[in-house]
Protein backbone atom coordinates (compact mmCIF):
# COMPACT_ATOMS: atom_id res chain seq x y z
CA UNK A 1 0.00 0.00 0.00
CA UNK A 2 1.90 3.60 -0.48
CA UNK A 3 1.47 5.76 2.13
CA UNK A 4 -0.04 8.45 -0.05
CA UNK A 5 -3.11 6.33 -1.39
CA UNK A 6 -6.03 8.16 -0.55
CA UNK A 7 -8.84 5.64 -2.05
CA UNK A 8 -11.09 4.55 -0.11
CA UNK A 9 -11.93 1.43 2.59
CA UNK A 10 -9.77 -1.12 4.59
CA UNK A 11 -6.03 -1.29 4.64
CA UNK A 12 -4.22 -3.39 6.82
CA UNK A 13 -1.41 -1.50 7.90
CA UNK A 14 0.23 -4.46 10.09
CA UNK A 15 -0.78 -8.19 11.00
CA UNK A 16 -4.34 -7.49 12.94
CA UNK A 17 -4.15 -3.68 12.22
CA UNK A 18 -6.00 -1.71 10.01
CA UNK A 19 -7.39 2.05 9.25
CA UNK A 20 -10.83 2.65 7.25
CA UNK A 21 -10.30 5.38 4.83
CA UNK A 22 -13.12 7.44 3.37
CA UNK A 23 -11.97 10.15 0.63
CA UNK A 24 -13.39 13.59 0.29
CA UNK A 25 -17.38 13.34 -0.85
CA UNK A 26 -18.96 15.62 -3.05
CA UNK A 27 -19.21 18.78 -0.16
CA UNK A 28 -15.42 18.39 0.61
CA UNK A 29 -13.82 16.30 3.35
CA UNK A 30 -16.26 17.70 6.52
CA UNK A 31 -17.69 14.52 7.43
CA UNK A 32 -16.09 12.26 5.49
CA UNK A 33 -13.64 11.02 8.43
CA UNK A 34 -11.57 7.38 9.17
CA UNK A 35 -11.29 5.16 11.74
CA UNK A 36 -9.75 2.14 12.58
CA UNK A 37 -9.82 -1.61 13.66
CA UNK A 38 -7.25 -3.41 16.12
CA UNK A 39 -8.00 -7.53 15.81
CA UNK A 40 -7.28 -9.40 19.54
CA UNK A 41 -7.15 -12.90 20.23
CA UNK A 42 -10.43 -13.47 20.76
CA UNK A 43 -12.39 -9.77 19.89
CA UNK A 44 -11.56 -6.79 18.52
CA UNK A 45 -11.54 -2.27 19.31
CA UNK A 46 -12.28 0.08 17.06
CA UNK A 47 -11.21 3.43 16.45
CA UNK A 48 -14.06 5.50 15.86
CA UNK A 49 -17.17 5.16 14.55
CA UNK A 50 -18.13 7.68 11.69
CA UNK A 51 -21.14 9.75 11.07
CA UNK A 52 -23.59 9.00 8.81
CA UNK A 53 -26.01 5.54 8.79
CA UNK A 54 -24.46 4.92 5.33
CA UNK A 55 -20.81 5.48 6.53
CA UNK A 56 -21.26 3.47 9.35
CA UNK A 57 -22.24 0.65 7.28
CA UNK A 58 -19.78 0.53 5.29
CA UNK A 59 -17.28 0.17 7.63
CA UNK A 60 -19.18 -2.37 9.35
CA UNK A 61 -19.44 -4.45 6.19
CA UNK A 62 -15.69 -3.97 5.68
CA UNK A 63 -14.65 -5.57 9.39
CA UNK A 64 -17.18 -8.48 8.99
CA UNK A 65 -14.75 -9.05 5.69
CA UNK A 66 -11.55 -9.11 7.52
CA UNK A 67 -12.58 -10.83 10.36
CA UNK A 68 -15.08 -12.82 12.30
CA UNK A 69 -14.13 -12.01 15.80
CA UNK A 70 -16.73 -9.71 17.96
CA UNK A 71 -16.03 -5.65 18.12
CA UNK A 72 -15.99 -5.33 22.18
CA UNK A 73 -14.02 -2.00 22.57
CA UNK A 74 -15.22 1.22 21.14
CA UNK A 75 -12.17 3.80 21.18
CA UNK A 76 -13.42 7.43 20.81
CA UNK A 77 -10.83 9.53 19.78
CA UNK A 78 -13.27 12.84 20.64
CA UNK A 79 -16.75 14.13 20.47
CA UNK A 80 -17.48 15.36 17.07
CA UNK A 81 -20.39 13.84 15.04
CA UNK A 82 -18.29 12.23 12.37
CA UNK A 83 -16.10 10.01 14.71
CA UNK A 84 -19.07 9.62 17.16
CA UNK A 85 -22.60 8.67 16.03
CA UNK A 86 -21.88 5.16 14.99
CA UNK A 87 -20.92 3.72 18.15
CA UNK A 88 -24.74 2.19 18.57
CA UNK A 89 -23.59 -0.35 16.04
CA UNK A 90 -20.99 -1.87 18.48
CA UNK A 91 -23.32 -2.03 21.69
CA UNK A 92 -22.82 -4.17 23.87
CA UNK A 93 -19.52 -3.13 23.44
CA UNK A 94 -17.24 -0.86 26.32
CA UNK A 95 -17.01 2.62 25.11
CA UNK A 96 -14.02 4.12 25.97
CA UNK A 97 -13.19 7.98 25.71
CA UNK A 98 -11.35 11.21 27.70
CA UNK A 99 -13.58 12.15 30.15
CA UNK A 100 -14.26 15.76 28.45
CA UNK A 101 -15.36 13.83 25.28
CA UNK A 102 -17.97 11.85 27.83
CA UNK A 103 -18.91 15.60 29.11
CA UNK A 104 -19.65 17.02 25.61
CA UNK A 105 -21.70 13.89 24.40
CA UNK A 106 -23.85 14.38 26.95
CA UNK A 107 -24.42 17.90 27.41
CA UNK A 108 -25.06 17.91 23.02
CA UNK A 109 -27.39 15.10 24.18
CA UNK A 110 -29.43 13.24 21.02
CA UNK A 111 -29.86 16.95 20.07
CA UNK A 112 -26.93 16.50 18.27
CA UNK A 113 -28.11 14.71 15.80
CA UNK A 114 -30.40 17.26 14.61
CA UNK A 115 -27.71 19.93 14.78
CA UNK A 116 -25.44 17.94 12.62
CA UNK A 117 -28.67 17.78 10.09
CA UNK A 118 -29.17 21.13 10.25
CA UNK A 119 -25.16 22.09 9.58
CA UNK A 120 -24.85 19.89 6.83
CA UNK A 121 -28.17 19.52 4.92
CA UNK A 122 -26.48 17.46 3.01
CA UNK A 123 -26.38 14.18 5.39
CA UNK A 124 -29.35 15.10 6.90
CA UNK A 125 -31.49 12.22 5.60
CA UNK A 126 -28.48 9.29 6.13
CA UNK A 127 -28.74 10.51 9.48
CA UNK A 128 -32.40 9.88 10.49
CA UNK A 129 -32.48 7.23 13.48
CA UNK A 130 -29.14 7.63 14.93
CA UNK A 131 -29.61 7.05 18.17
CA UNK A 132 -26.24 8.86 20.20
CA UNK A 133 -24.45 6.72 22.52
CA UNK A 134 -22.15 7.36 25.44
CA UNK A 135 -18.87 6.55 26.43
CA UNK A 136 -18.98 4.36 29.49
CA UNK A 137 -15.73 3.80 30.54
CA UNK A 138 -13.80 7.44 30.86
CA UNK A 139 -9.98 8.34 31.65
CA UNK A 140 -8.02 11.50 32.11
CA UNK A 141 -4.55 10.56 31.14
CA UNK A 142 -4.34 7.14 29.35
CA UNK A 143 -5.62 3.85 29.51
CA UNK A 144 -3.87 0.69 28.03
CA UNK A 145 -5.46 -1.51 26.29
CA UNK A 146 -4.19 -5.63 25.91
CA UNK A 147 -5.78 -6.67 22.20
CA UNK A 148 -3.92 -10.21 21.96
CA UNK A 149 -0.26 -9.17 20.73
CA UNK A 150 -1.75 -5.75 20.17
CA UNK A 151 -0.47 -2.92 23.55
CA UNK A 152 -2.83 0.07 22.55
CA UNK A 153 -2.01 3.19 24.34
CA UNK A 154 -4.94 5.19 24.29
CA UNK A 155 -4.09 8.64 26.01
CA UNK A 156 -4.96 12.47 25.86
CA UNK A 157 -2.02 14.65 24.41
CA UNK A 158 -3.32 17.68 25.92
CA UNK A 159 -6.04 20.27 24.61
CA UNK A 160 -5.58 20.26 20.91
CA UNK A 161 -8.53 19.50 18.59
CA UNK A 162 -10.66 19.52 21.07
CA UNK A 163 -10.51 19.59 24.55
CA UNK A 164 -11.22 15.48 25.13
CA UNK A 165 -8.65 14.21 22.56
CA UNK A 166 -7.49 11.24 23.13
CA UNK A 167 -5.00 9.35 20.46
CA UNK A 168 -4.03 5.08 19.76
CA UNK A 169 -0.19 4.23 19.75
CA UNK A 170 0.63 0.72 19.23
CA UNK A 171 4.30 0.90 20.09
CA UNK A 172 5.18 -2.56 18.78
CA UNK A 173 4.21 -2.11 15.09
CA UNK A 174 4.89 1.55 15.08
CA UNK A 175 1.76 2.78 13.99
CA UNK A 176 -0.25 5.76 15.49
CA UNK A 177 -4.94 6.61 15.10
CA UNK A 178 -3.91 10.00 15.67
CA UNK A 179 -8.24 11.30 15.16
CA UNK A 180 -8.28 14.62 14.76
CA UNK A 181 -5.05 16.00 15.71
CA UNK A 182 -3.83 15.24 11.84
CA UNK A 183 -5.66 16.07 9.16
CA UNK A 184 -4.10 15.03 6.02
CA UNK A 185 -4.27 17.18 2.78
CA UNK A 186 -7.58 19.00 4.52
CA UNK A 187 -7.19 21.79 6.36
CA UNK A 188 -7.56 21.30 9.99
CA UNK A 189 -10.47 22.69 12.00
CA UNK A 190 -9.62 24.03 14.89
CA UNK A 191 -13.12 25.66 15.92
CA UNK A 192 -12.93 23.44 19.42
CA UNK A 193 -9.94 23.28 20.69
CA UNK A 194 -6.71 25.61 21.30
CA UNK A 195 -4.66 26.46 18.19
CA UNK A 196 -1.44 26.67 20.24
CA UNK A 197 -2.32 23.53 22.30
CA UNK A 198 -2.46 22.00 19.23
CA UNK A 199 1.12 22.41 17.83
CA UNK A 200 2.55 21.17 21.21
CA UNK A 201 0.87 18.07 21.22
CA UNK A 202 1.89 17.43 17.45
CA UNK A 203 5.31 18.24 18.57
CA UNK A 204 5.02 15.73 21.41
CA UNK A 205 3.61 12.68 18.58
CA UNK A 206 6.48 13.75 16.59
CA UNK A 207 8.59 12.28 19.36
CA UNK A 208 7.24 9.12 19.44
CA UNK A 209 8.84 6.35 18.10
CA UNK A 210 5.81 6.01 15.22
CA UNK A 211 6.61 5.07 11.74
CA UNK A 212 2.81 5.06 10.12
CA UNK A 213 -0.04 7.93 11.13
CA UNK A 214 -3.70 7.54 10.19
CA UNK A 215 -5.12 10.47 10.29
CA UNK A 216 -8.88 11.84 11.18
CA UNK A 217 -9.06 12.90 8.06
CA UNK A 218 -7.03 12.42 4.71
CA UNK A 219 -4.88 9.56 3.49
CA UNK A 220 -3.08 7.22 6.21
CA UNK A 221 0.90 8.58 6.08
CA UNK A 222 3.82 9.13 8.44
CA UNK A 223 5.99 12.36 9.77
CA UNK A 224 6.68 14.10 7.16
CA UNK A 225 2.90 14.80 6.64
CA UNK A 226 1.92 15.54 10.18
CA UNK A 227 5.36 18.54 10.01
CA UNK A 228 3.90 19.50 6.50
CA UNK A 229 0.21 20.18 8.78
CA UNK A 230 2.03 21.43 11.87
CA UNK A 231 4.14 23.93 9.58
CA UNK A 232 0.88 25.12 8.69
CA UNK A 233 -0.72 25.24 12.35
CA UNK A 234 2.26 27.51 12.90
CA UNK A 235 1.84 29.91 10.29
CA UNK A 236 -1.86 30.19 10.76
CA UNK A 237 -0.58 31.17 14.76
CA UNK A 238 2.50 33.50 13.25
CA UNK A 239 -0.15 35.62 11.26
CA UNK A 240 -2.83 35.34 13.63
CA UNK A 241 -0.54 36.92 16.06
CA UNK A 242 0.79 39.94 14.12
CA UNK A 243 -2.94 40.35 13.66
CA UNK A 244 -4.03 39.80 16.93
CA UNK A 245 -1.38 42.77 18.06
CA UNK A 246 -2.29 45.54 15.14
CA UNK A 247 -6.03 44.83 16.23
CA UNK A 248 -6.99 43.63 12.46
CA UNK A 249 -9.98 41.56 12.29
CA UNK A 250 -9.74 37.79 11.41
CA UNK A 251 -11.32 38.24 8.32
CA UNK A 252 -8.58 40.30 6.88
CA UNK A 253 -5.72 38.46 8.26
CA UNK A 254 -7.30 35.13 6.72
CA UNK A 255 -7.55 37.39 3.24
CA UNK A 256 -4.11 38.38 3.47
CA UNK A 257 -2.32 35.21 4.46
CA UNK A 258 -0.17 33.52 2.05
CA UNK A 259 -1.67 29.70 1.33
CA UNK A 260 0.87 27.91 -0.79
CA UNK A 261 -0.05 24.19 -0.92
CA UNK A 262 -2.93 24.56 1.78
CA UNK A 263 -4.98 25.85 -1.73
CA UNK A 264 -5.03 22.53 -2.54
CA UNK A 265 -6.15 21.07 0.49
CA UNK A 266 -9.46 20.09 1.42
CA UNK A 267 -12.03 22.63 2.99
CA UNK A 268 -9.42 25.95 3.48
CA UNK A 269 -12.06 28.46 2.23
CA UNK A 270 -14.03 27.46 5.07
CA UNK A 271 -11.96 26.64 7.85
CA UNK A 272 -9.15 29.20 7.56
CA UNK A 273 -10.92 32.09 9.25
CA UNK A 274 -12.25 30.00 12.20
CA UNK A 275 -8.97 28.76 12.87
CA UNK A 276 -7.31 32.02 12.83
CA UNK A 277 -10.45 33.20 14.99
CA UNK A 278 -9.70 29.78 17.77
CA UNK A 279 -5.71 31.52 17.58
CA UNK A 280 -7.26 34.83 18.73
CA UNK A 281 -9.46 33.10 21.51
CA UNK A 282 -5.69 31.81 22.51
CA UNK A 283 -3.92 35.30 22.38
CA UNK A 284 -6.98 36.88 24.29
CA UNK A 285 -7.07 34.01 27.27
CA UNK A 286 -3.35 34.56 27.30
CA UNK A 287 -3.48 38.61 27.53
CA UNK A 288 -6.20 38.03 30.03
CA UNK A 289 -4.20 35.54 32.51
CA UNK A 290 -1.35 38.07 31.88
CA UNK A 291 0.96 35.21 30.39
ZN1 LIG B 1 -13.20 16.65 14.84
Amino acid sequence: MSLLDWSFGMKELADGVFAYVQPNGPHGNAGYSNAGLIVGDDYCAVVDTLGTRSMQQGFHDAIKRVTSKPVSRVLLTHHHADHVFGVKRFMPACVIAHRACRNHMVQAGQGDVQRWARKRPFFAPDLEGIEVVYPDLTFDDQVTLHLGAHEVKFFHPGVAHTDGDAVAWLPATKILFAGDLFFNRVCPAAFAGSLQGWIRAVKDILQLDVDVIVPGHGPVAGKPELRRMLDYLELILAHARVGFLANTEPEAVAHEMPLGELREWADTEERLLEDIRRAYAGFQAETASGA
